[in-house]
């Protein structure tokens, strides 16, 4: 099985449309979300349209929460915020509902989903320490656990069995048959948070034990150019040119 990870589109069609262009010929069998398909971006009818006809199975993050209804945005900046009720007019009531059913976690052949922590997935707790990682890597019923909410692709690797000792990865290309459990995160695709504005992406090999972490410059101005359309804060489409 080979699995592609998005994480944090955010309703940024520009870059997913890019990613999806560059899967194209990596032999992929399933496309994954870590969840946040929308909020910040411009484009979520289109992203949602666009997820649902490329089969991706995702679970759901706090602004997909959020835009769709199921909780009130109460600890969002003030962008966050606003764009999440412009995102809730822009939905149909049945995209709010398809968003609002996404489950929490999920548990695939090799591997598991959460948009922040496989344990207390409702809380969405940001994972910014070894600390934070180590509920999850105890708590998922394979060896890998793939998250999203940070937009900043790291690996948190557990070599052995009990061992209390984590070790940070920032390698793209990571052979996990020595690890006992990881939880990784791919970055994001639609708004990347360490400074390299290329949409980010994961691909996993279950049967080789190997994760790839893959860059893809995307057309910025374009989607820049989208945001102000829109009426958005222009402060999101100056992030998206910095990576931040
Ligand atoms: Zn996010």
């Amino acid at each position: 099985m080979r699995y592609a990870i998005l994480g944090d589109i955010h309703a940024n069609l520009t870059a997913l449309e890019t990613v999806l262009r560059a899967l194209e010929p990596m032999g992929v069998d399933q496309i994954l979300s870590v969840g946040d398909l929308v909020g910040y971006g411009p484009s979520p009818k289109e992203t949602i349209e666009r997820v649902r006809e490329a089969g991706i199975l995702s679970v759901r993050g706090n602004h997909d929460e959020a835009c769709s209804g199921r909780m009130e945005p109460l600890f969002f900046s003030d962008s966050a915020r606003r764009v999440a009720e412009w995102t809730r007019g822009e939905l149909s009531d049945a995209e709010k509902c398809w968003l609002a059913d996404l489950p929490l976690t999920l548990d695939l052949e090799g591997c598991s989903l959460a948009h922040a922590t496989y344990d207390y997935p409702r809380e969405f707790r940001r994972v910014t320490t070894l600390r934070d990682a180590r509920a999850t890597l105890e708590r998922i019923p394979s060896r890998v656990c793939f998250v999203g909410h940070t937009h900043v692709p790291v690996a948190i690797l557990q070599r052995e069995a009990g061992s209390h000792e984590l070790t940070y990865s920032v390698s793209s290309d990571l052979d996990l048959s020595a690890t006992h459990r990881a939880l990784i995160n791919p970055g994001s695709v639609g708004q990347p948070r360490d400074e390299d504005p290329r949409a980010a992406f994961g691909i996993f090999d279950v049967e080789r034990s190997r994760y790839q972490l893959h860059r893809v410059p995307y057309d910025i101005a374009q989607e820049a150019e989208r945001v102000r359309r829109a009426g958005i804060p222009s402060f999101l489409a100056e992030r998206l040119e910095l990576g931040v």
